[in-house]
C-alpha cells in the first residue's frame, strides 16, 4: 500500500514538473514572439523600396507604398 502511494506521489511530482517546464516554454515564446513580431509582417514600398510595417503600408494597385508625400497612391 505505502508503495502505491509512493508512485502515486511520485505520478504527480513528475506531472507537476512537465507542466512547468511547459508553461516556461509557453512563456519564452510569448516573450520572443513580441519582441520579433509586435510590428507585424514587413511590406516593400513599391515607389521607394522602403520596408516598413504592414500595418503602416497603404496598399496601392501596384503593391504597398510608403506614407512619403512622393509615394502615396494618386485617388
Ligand atoms: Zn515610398
Amino acid at each position: 500500500m505505502g508503495k502505491l502511494v509512493f508512485w502515486i506521489v511520485v505520478a504527480f511530482v513528475v506531472l507537476f514538473a512537465v507542466r512547468l517546464y511547459g508553461a516556461a516554454q509557453a512563456k519564452k515564446r510569448r516573450e520572443l514572439d513580441a519582441a520579433h513580431g509586435a510590428a507585424g509582417p514587413m511590406v516593400r514600398c513599391a515607389k521607394c523600396g522602403v520596408f516598413l510595417p504592414k500595418a503602416d503600408a497603404l496598399k496601392a494597385a501596384d503593391g504597398y507604398r510608403c506614407r512619403e508625400p512622393g509615394c502615396l497612391p494618386k485617388p
